[in-house]
């Protein structure tokens, strides 16, 4: 299976050097992937991206960006950080070669797969963590975990590229991912619907909501479940007399 016929798409979030774009437009490109967009860049469009895209910089031209990763995941069935640490709220994380697979898997089923790089200095934060529902660590040598960004890229890039190769035709299933937006539109309800009920954050560090969305992202949930959830979530509202004002 070739993986430009996958809807598979390289995040940059927040990235600070214009090289390091063109780096990764080119790391893309050497291994068929296509789909670049890009969250807030403090630099771009920049001569120094292109520079280093070299023979990609038709990626560039054609990279969509993005004032926020929410907006940037949006229609994504499933969003993949990556990260060398753990965060305020740990993930079980994943190695490059698994991570390549299940998401060249979800893609070939027709689900649109993000993959999420966090800024060079920083990384991803814990907001932005909080769009994702798995991640991904390239194991490296303890006293030094963090890599180039546009090396990183490369070897997420590489490790789908030679997933691509190894899958074959799989049966493909009838019912998708729910997006990322749907998710995050069930996330507001539940949230309306605990606060209705009264129901507060007790947990010591005060991330409740963080967790709940944790779980879910972690359950890939299929487009039939988020409907279940939504309409459990409006059985309590009815049973509260939530539309029609007052206490049931
Ligand atoms: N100082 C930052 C490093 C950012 S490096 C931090 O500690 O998080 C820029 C980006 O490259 C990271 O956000 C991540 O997307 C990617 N990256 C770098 N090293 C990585 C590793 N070992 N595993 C997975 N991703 C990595």
């Amino acid at each position: 299976m070739s993986l430009s016929s996958l809807p598979i798409r390289i995040v940059l979030v927040a990235t600070s050097h214009p090289g390091n774009i063109g780096a990764v437009a080119r790391a893309m490109k050497n291994m068929g992937l296509t789909q670049l967009h890009l969250v807030a860049p403090q630099q771009f469009p920049h001569p120094e991206a292109t520079a280093r895209a070299a023979g990609a910089d038709d990626l560039l031209g054609h990279a969509v960006v993005h004032q926020t990763l929410r907006e940037a995941v949006s229609n994504c069935g499933l969003v993949i950080a990556t990260s060398a640490r753990q965060r305020h709220i740990p993930f079980v994380p994943y190695e490059p070669r698994e991570g390549a697979s299940i998401a060249v898997n979800k893609a070939h089923e027709g689900n649109v797969v993000a993959w999420v790089f966090g800024a060079e200095r920083t990384g991803l934060t814990n907001d932005e963590l909080a769009q994702c529902g798995m991640l991904v660590t390239i194991p490296t040598s303890e006293e030094y975990s963090s890599l180039n960004l546009a090396m990183a890229v490369q070897i997420i890039v590489y490790e789908l590229s030679l997933a691509a190769r190894k899958t074959t035709e799989l049966p493909v299933s009838e019912v998708q991912l729910a997006t990322q937006l749907e998710m995050n539109q069930f996330y507001e309800h539940l949230q309306e619907v605990l606060s209705g009920t009264g129901f507060r954050d007790h947990t010591a560090d005060g991330h409740l909501m963080a967790r709940v969305r944790r779980l879910f992202n972690r359950a890939q949930v299929d487009q039939n479940e988020v409907r279940i959830l939504r309409g459990i979530l409006s059985a309590v509202e009815d049973k509260r007399g939530v539309s029609g004002g007052g206490e049931a």
